[in-house]
């Protein structure tokens, strides 16, 4: 840090690590001012989409391709599951090949009439997240209102500093490397203080690559190498704070 950088904390009234060298206090690098950012995922990280909001967004979704470009039901989940394979999201072969607007798709595709009776989660994640030391972001491939509405449903709306679904990173989801550049851009992110929690593995690689710490929610005995830790349920983080840098 430099010395006009230091004289500046100095002024603003910033107790930083040089401050406190100033003042004759060892402090250990990283447990200071700690700054450290948390970014999860939604889908099967905060809670399980697998038995009812998943299988729901397909048949939305194979609906919606059926009625708009004139498909029988067959030929149309099979576009859904292949432009979903090629592309990461359906969404984006879509927007591609067909010239679908996003915002109409993701309106259309995720509307749940009883999303609190839909969606499985531990409820005690509430006091889990609140515990965790640092800047929360909610990064999801999902639209805003639907992670705004889980969000409600899970009582962890009020825990998150920031929300990035897919329309806040033009449409460029995980794990592409467009998302997550903006959104560490946006949020002036320090990779290397960030932690990624995702049950999806291509999208932590990018993290990885990226220079953040990764967390992956599975219940799969072996993780590659470019996970730091791997949890069966986000409840477990408290107890990972020193191995994630995260220890406030
Ligand atoms: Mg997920």
């Amino acid at each position: 840090m430099s010395a006009r950088r230091d004289s500046r904390r100095a002024a603003n009234g910033a107790a930083g690590p040089a401050a406190a060298r100033r003042a004759g206090t060892a402090v250990a690098p990283g447990t200071h001012r700690f700054r450290g950012t948390w970014i999860f995922d939604l889908d099967n990280t905060l809670h399980n989409a697998t038995p009812h909001i998943f299988p729901h967004i397909s048949r939305c979704m194979t609906a919606y391709l059926q009625e708009h470009l004139q498909l029988d039901a067959d030929d149309a989940s099979a576009l859904r599951i292949k432009y979903w394979r090629r592309y990461g999201a359906t969404l984006l072969g879509l927007m591609r090949h067909h010239g679908t607007d996003p915002g109409h798709f993701l309106w259309h595709t995720h509307q749940f009439p009883e999303l609190a009776r839909m969606v499985v989660a531990d409820h005690a994640l509430v006091h889990t997240v609140r515990r965790l030391p640092g800047r929360k972001i909610l990064f999801s491939n999902s639209p805003a209102h639907y992670a705004h509405a889980v969000l409600d449903v899970l009582g962890l709306a009020s825990l998150f500093d920031s929300v990035y679904a897919i329309e806040h990173v033009r449409y460029q989801p995980k794990p592409l490397r467009g998302g997550f550049r903006r959104l560490i851009a946006q949020e002036r992110l320090v990779p290397g203080r960030s932690v990624m929690v995702d049950d999806s593995l291509p999208n932590l690689r990018a993290a990885r690559l990226l220079g953040m710490r990764t967390v992956w929610v599975s219940r799969e005995p072996r993780a590659p190498d470019y996970v730091t830790v791997r949890v069966s349920s986000v409840r477990q983080l408290p107890r990972l704070l020193d191995d994630l840098g995260m220890a406030g």
